[in-house]
C-alpha cells in the first residue's frame, strides 16, 4: 500500500475543503487534499457567490450592516438555536473572506438592491443586502455557475502554496491512534489503497444530497416524489459517516429547503416566467398563499411542504401571458426582467422534451385533467378569484391589487412546483473551533469538520434575510478551522 505523510489531510476539495487547504498551507503546514471527483469545486461551482458583511463593495454602495447586527439578526431569526460563538466568529470572518478571495485574484461583485417584497412581509422576507457574486467571465450574465471561476482560482492558489492535490481519490476511513485522528485511508485513481498519515484530518465532504436513502432515513422525504433537490454527484454522506465512525456526535440534520421545478436548470426561463404573483393553487384547487409573498423561496418551500403531495401549480391565462410579454415581469428574480421574451422558446422546448411539469390546455376542465387538480375546487377558486380581480380586492389573502390578474381566457398555462433544496445541512457536531465532538461534548483530538457537513446554524429555515450564507459559511468554516488546526499542531 502506498503511504504518504502530511501535517494535515483535507478530505474533499469542494468549497470548504479548498478554503481549509489554502488556509492550512498559508499557516506553513504540509497539506495533502484528496478529492473523490475528477474536478474540484463541488456544489459551489454551480452557485453565484457568498454573503459578505462590512465589505469594501458594500461600503461603496452605502450598505452599512455590521457583523454585530448580522449576528443578532441571524440569532433572532433562528431563535438562538445555533452555536452563538461559532456563528459570531463566522460572521466576523465573512467580510474579510471576500477580501481574501480578491487578494487571490477573484473578482467579486456586489450589486446591492433587493427583490421586491410587499411592505407587510418585509420584516421577515426582505433580505439584507449581503449577497456578493463572483464576476462572470467574458462579460457574461450573473447567474448560476459563475462561482466556478472562484473554485478554479482557489484550486490554483492551493497548488501554488504547495498543497498536494489527489483527484479521483475518495477518502474511506479516518485512521485513529490512541484516541486521536492520525490519517486517512483512501483509494487512488487506479483503485489502489493509500494511507495518508497526518496529525490532523479535516472532513469537508459536502453532505449527502446524492444519497436518497440517507435523505429518506434522516429527513423523511422521498426524492423524485415529494422532493426534487439538487444532487451533487459524489456527495453521499461520506464526511458524516467517517466522523460518526470515529465517535463524533450527530448534529441537527436539515435541508436548505426552497421551492423549484424538477430539473430546473434546464428549464430556467420557464421557471422564472412562472415565479410571479399569479394564481397559485394546490392539488385541491385552493389558494394557499398570498402570491405576492413568493419572493422568499425558503419560506415558500415551507408553505408548499404544508400542501397535499408537497406540490402546487402556478396558473395564468392567455391575456396575462400577452400582458407579461409586452410589459415584462412583476418579480424579476435571477432570470431578469426579459424572461417572457424567451417564453415561447422555453415552452416549446419543454413540450418537445415531454417535460411532465408544464401544462397547456384550452379549457379549465382539460387543465384539471392534465394536472390532476380537483376540478370542483379550482372552479370555486376561480369564481371567487376572478370576481376579486374585477373588483380590485383580494378577499382571501389581500394580495396587492397590482397583481390581481384574472384567469379566464384560454389557452391556460400551468407549471407544477415542488419542494427543492440546494443541499443538505448538518450531521456532524462540532464546537466553535470546528473540532468534531463526541456525545459528551469532548473534542476528538485532530478531527475537524467544515462546510455543510457540520452546518446547523440556520434553525429550521434557510435565512434568506441574509443571502449567500451557505457559501460564506463553507468558506469561513474552512478558514477558521485552518487557523485552529495550526494552533493545535503548533502546540
Ligand atoms: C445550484 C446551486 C446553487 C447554489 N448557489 C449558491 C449561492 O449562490 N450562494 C451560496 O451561498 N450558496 C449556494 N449554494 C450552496 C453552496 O454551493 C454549497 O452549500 C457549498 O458549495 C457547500 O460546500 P461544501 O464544501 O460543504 O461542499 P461541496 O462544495 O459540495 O464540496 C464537497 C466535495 O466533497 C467531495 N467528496 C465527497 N465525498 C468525498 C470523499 N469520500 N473523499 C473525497 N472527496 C469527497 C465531492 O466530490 C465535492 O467535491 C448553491 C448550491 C447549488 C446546488
Amino acid at each position: 500500500m502506498k503511504k504518504l505523510q502530511a501535517d494535515v489531510c483535507v478530505v474533499a476539495a469542494g468549497l470548504s475543503g479548498l478554503a481549509a487547504s489554502i488556509t492550512c498551507a498559508e499557516q506553513g503546514l504540509k497539506v495533502i487534499t484528496i478529492e473523490k471527483a475528477k474536478v474540484t469545486g463541488g456544489a459551489a461551482s454551480m452557485g453565484m457567490g457568498p454573503l459578505g458583511v462590512e465589505t469594501r463593495q458594500q461600503r461603496m454602495k452605502g450598505v452599512n450592516l455590521t457583523a454585530d447586527e448580522a449576528f443578532l439578526k441571524l440569532m433572532h431569526y433562528t431563535h438562538w438555536m445555533g452555536n452563538a460563538r461559532l456563528i459570531y466568529d463566522y460572521l466576523r470572518k465573512a467580510g474579510d473572506t471576500i477580501a481574501w478571495l480578491e487578494d487571490m485574484g477573484i473578482e467579486i461583485l456586489f450589486q446591492g438592491g433587493t427583490l421586491y417584497t410587499p411592505e407587510r412581509m418585509r420584516a421577515f422576507a426582505q433580505p439584507e443586502q449581503t449577497q456578493h457574486t463572483v464576476a462572470p467571465v467574458n462579460g457574461g450574465k450573473i447567474g448560476p455557475r459563475v462561482a466556478a471561476t472562484m473554485t478554479k482560482r482557489m484550486t490554483e492558489r492551493m497548488q501554488e502554496l504547495g498543497v498536494e492535490l489527489l483527484l479521483e481519490t475518495p477518502g474511506k476511513k479516518v485512521i485513529m491512534k490512541d484516541g486521536k485522528a492520525a490519517g486517512v485511508l483512501a483509494t487512488d485513481a487506479n483503485g489502489e489503497e493509500i494511507e495518508i498519515e497526518s496529525k490532523v484530518v479535516i472532513l469537508a465532504c459536502g453532505g449527502y444530497s446524492d444519497n436518497i436513502q440517507m435523505i429518506k432515513d434522516n429527513l423523511g422525504f422521498n426524492w423524485g416524489e415529494d422532493l426534487f433537490s439538487f444532487r451533487i454527484p459524489g456527495n453521499v454522506g461520506d464526511g458524516l459517516k467517517m466522523a460518526w465512525e470515529c465517535g463524533a456526535a450527530k448534529s441537527r440534520m436539515t435541508m436548505e429547503l426552497m421551492y423549484q421545478i424538477p430539473d430546473n436548470l434546464n428549464h430556467f426561463d420557464l421557471e422564472g416566467a412562472f415565479r410571479q404573483p399569479l394564481l397559485w393553487v394546490n392539488k385541491l384547487g385552493e389558494r394557499f398563499v398570498p402570491e405576492d409573498c413568493i419572493g422568499n423561496t425558503a419560506t415558500m418551500g415551507n408553505c408548499i411542504l404544508n400542501q397535499p403531495g408537497h406540490t402546487c401549480f402556478t396558473i395564468m391565462d392567455s391575456d396575462t401571458l400577452k400582458y407579461y410579454k409586452k410589459k415584462g415581469v412583476d418579480f424579476p428574480g435571477v432570470q431578469g426582467t426579459e424572461v417572457f421574451d424567451h417564453f415561447d422558446a422555453a415552452a416549446a422546448a419543454a413540450k418537445e422534451e415531454g417535460y411532465k411539469y408544464y401544462f397547456e390546455a384550452d379549457t379549465i376542465e382539460e387543465l384539471c385533467e392534465k394536472t390532476g387538480i380537483k376540478l370542483a375546487g379550482l372552479q370555486e377558486t376561480l369564481e371567487q378569484y376572478n370576481n376579486d380581480c374585477d373588483f380590485g380586492r383580494d378577499t382571501v389573502f389581500n394580495k396587492d391589487y397590482h397583481f390581481l390578474r384574472p384567469v379566464r381566457k384560454g389557452p391556460f398555462y400551468a407549471l407544477q412546483s415542488f419542494i427543492g433544496a440546494y443541499g443538505t445541512l448538518g450531521g456532524v457536531k462540532v464546537d466553535w473551533k470546528f473540532r468534531c465532538i463526541d456525545k459528551d461534548w469532548e473534542p476528538i483530538p485532530g478531527l475537524y469538520s467544515v462546510g455543510t457537513d457540520c452546518c446547523d446554524i440556520y434553525g429550521d429555515t434557510y435565512p434568506f434575510i441574509m443571502p449567500g450564507n451557505t457559501m460564506a459559511f463553507c468558506l469561513s468554516s474552512g478558514r477558521l478551522a485552518g487557523e485552529h488546526v495550526a494552533e493545535y499542531i503548533n502546540q
